[in-house]
């Protein structure tokens, strides 16, 4: 079974994704409560409070010691120029290990760990960046000198009882790399529909669920951008999309980037890096994995449309895009919208 920690998995060497760019350029979006920052191990928690009495504590919501935010939504130890205080004055090593870690992750497999990435910052979808350094990132993803993985995948399902040896999957899988990067349109490479059957619910239902979940943060407007623009999609409702309180972060972003990029090139390494991360491979099969990314991808190009429409270039429409669907692919509403697609 994919994901059975018994079965042998390796961290090295540390193999990055050939195409995968990042680096820090604080455009300090990650900072911020785009997502809950945390968790907190209880040790970190207190480290934190050591420095700020109110930086950080239990946080009901997130049911974990999270890092607190201030009233304009960034964490309190963000600074004017979007450094982190804690970073600038005691060094990496005093930040927590998910501050550390964001948004690199290791997926430990047979042949080695490969180094993930999250696509909701700029600085991993805008501009020019380096190729990410296996080297490099291993701080990253080391806590006490050790390579800590988030999970670890052996075997490959593909479909509902069929699953496939690793080797097996890397040849299926540099296919798919290989067309992600060329000019085929996205939901030709996905091969499947968006937007399958929910078993016991309805788009509509979950789409009025994202709207819900507005709660004044920033994670709460992204929300709301999906649920209405699943609305739109499925019965024509004209959109009343938010605000886009994240601006401040893109327009640093575009500011350093005067070439821009397509939005085919930022869905596309989007797409590339989901694949590869395997999270899919956990709890569900590939087939599922195409229709789940062929839905949050037409929700992504619906939106960049829209952004486009109102003057956004194209690598920043796609950026905010991805943004957006990647904050509520990692929320439980997107869980419960996964186990409806999964049970029907
Ligand atoms: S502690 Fe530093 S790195 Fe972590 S969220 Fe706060 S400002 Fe960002």
């Amino acid at each position: 079974m994919a994901g059975n920690k018994k079965k042998k998995t390796k961290v090295r060497p540390l193999l990055a994704r050939p195409g995968a760019r990042y680096t820090c350029f604080g455009d300090g979006l990650c900072c911020t409560d785009i997502h809950g920052i945390g968790p907190l191990t209880k040790k970190e928690c207190a480290q934190m409070r050591r420095i700020d009495r109110k930086s950080a504590g239990w946080n009901d919501h997130h049911d974990d010691y999270m890092l607190n935010t201030a009233a304009d939504g960034g964490c309190v130890f963000l600074m004017s120029d979007q450094r982190c205080a804690v970073h600038a004055e005691l060094g990496p090593e005093a930040k927590p290990d998910g501050c550390r870690r964001f948004p690199l992750g290791l997926v430990a497999t047979p042949v080695g760990g490969r180094i993930t990435t999250e696509h909701r910052c700029p600085c991993r979808t805008m501009g020019d960046r380096p190729d990410i350094d296996p080297d490099s990132a291993e701080s990253s993803v080391s806590e006490g000198g050790r390579l800590i993985a988030d999970r670890r995948i052996k075997r490959v399902p593909m479909r509902a009882n069929k699953e496939v040896k690793f080797s097996e999957w890397e040849a299926i899988e540099a296919d798919y790399l290989r067309r992600l990067r060329g000019r085929e349109t996205l939901m030709q490479i996905l091969e499947t529909h968006s937007f399958p059957a929910l078993r016991g619910s309805s788009w509509d239902k979950q789409a009025d669920e994202f709207i819900g979940a507005r709660d004044g943060s920033q994670f709460g407007v992204a929300m709301a951008w999906v649920g209405d623009t699943i609305r739109a999609i499925q019965n024509g409702h004209t959109p009343r999309p938010p605000g886009r309180p994240w601006s401040p972060a893109f327009d640093r972003a575009q500011a350093r980037s005067p070439k821009a990029r397509t939005s085919r090139e930022v869905f596309g390494d989007w797409i590339a890096d989901e694949i590869w991360a395997l999270k899919w491979a956990e709890d569900y099969h590939f087939a599922l994995a195409r229709a789940e990314l062929a839905t949050r991808l037409t929700i992504a190009e619906d939106i960049c449309a829209r952004l486009r429409e109102s003057g956004s270039r194209a690598d920043r429409a796609a950026a905010e895009a991805v943004m957006m669907v990647e904050l509520v692919g990692e929320s439980d509403y997107w869980t419960e919208v996964k186990d409806r697609m999964r049970a029907s």
